[in-house]
């Protein structure tokens, strides 16, 4: 890697933390120190730099989700240190965005999963952020055997992104998802240019009807399922707020009124139970991006 590479990597790095840090409201983006939590005998969190990531320890290695960028990974790899000598032998990519990728170099004994559809951007990455290629892909479904448990891949269509996978340990009851929802925050208007409220609202729906004991996500330092729920009867409100208007005028004589929704819902849409939660002020941009998904179909 050249100096100048390195530069960017380490410039691009700072900007991602910095929009984090300046869209976190709860949660410092840095701590001094990580935090890992114990969720089950061989599965840990390790939240650092606004990103919360999955550690499962095998028999052989160990699987973990999403190192973010170099920084994080490096500070990944300590706190792995720290409760094995196994190799990180898998690294389960959430989904495609260039801030949740980056960092596997870290790790190179480790194979890289993630759903088929993560090989339509990445050969668009500008930044050199993205890894060159995938080891192992999958359409709907993949299962892991670590040895000590099972680690399974779920894409359930669209969700932030097009290659949205929701991983899942049914023996212990762990879900790991990212991008779908925060703790009680609206996620910044700005961030949800990619994001398909339809498939969200979707995969939030199904995985809501698993029996999770933990529930990780990427932003969040908290795993409990109650943020969960909390978000599935968000996205459910939201929808049925902005739906029926929306249904009303695709049933008008007017091909053209759906669109005129688009610039008067976000000025007219409120959800009042949900003013107390971090980022409320965001929430126009919600109704505007469930808006044009209900319209366009992403
Ligand atoms: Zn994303």
């Amino acid at each position: 890697m050249t100096p100048v590479r390195l530069s960017l990597r380490v410039a691009v790095t700072a900007i991602f933390m910095l929009c984090a840090s300046l869209a976190s409201h709860s949660v410092a983006w840095a701590q001094d120190a990580p935090i890992v939590s114990k969720l089950s005998d061989n599965t840990y969190s390790v939240f650092w730099g606004f990103f919360n990531s999955l550690v499962v320890i095998g028999n052989k290695g160990v699987l973990i989700t999403d190192p973010a960028n170099d920084n994080r990974a490096a500070v990944l790899k300590a706190e792995i240190a720290k409760l094995t000598d196994l190799p990180v032998t898998y690294i389960v990519l959430s989904h495609e965005h260039f801030d949740h990728i980056g960092g596997v170099g870290a790790f190179p004994q480790a194979k890289l999963v993630a759903q088929k559809n993560i090989h339509a951007v990445l050969p668009l990455d500008p930044l050199d952020l993205a890894p060159d290629d995938i080891d192992i892909t999958f359409e709907n479904k993949y299962t892991l055997n670590m040895g000590t448990t099972d680690v399974e891949m779920h894409f359930m269509g669209a969700g932030d992104g097009v290659a949205t996978t929701v991983v899942y340990m049914p023996w212990e009851g762990i879900a790991f998802t990212a991008d779908l929802y925060e703790d009680k925050r609206l996620t910044p208007a700005s961030f949800l240019d990619d994001t398909n409220m339809l498939g969200v609202r979707r995969i939030l729906n199904r995985i809501g009807q698993w029996p999770i004991k933990h529930a990780v996500t990427a932003h969040s330092l908290s795993s409990d399922p109650q943020i969960l729920r909390d978000n599935i009867r968000y996205i459910n409100d939201l929808y049925d707020a902005v739906y029926p208007p929306i249904a009303k005028a695709a049933a008008s004589d007017n091909p053209f009124a759906i669109y005129g929704l688009l610039d008067s819902l976000p000025d007219t849409v409120t959800l009042e139970a949900y003013a107390d939660w971090d980022g409320y002020e965001h929430f126009s941009g919600h109704v505007r991006r469930m808006a044009l998904s209900i319209i366009h179909g992403g």
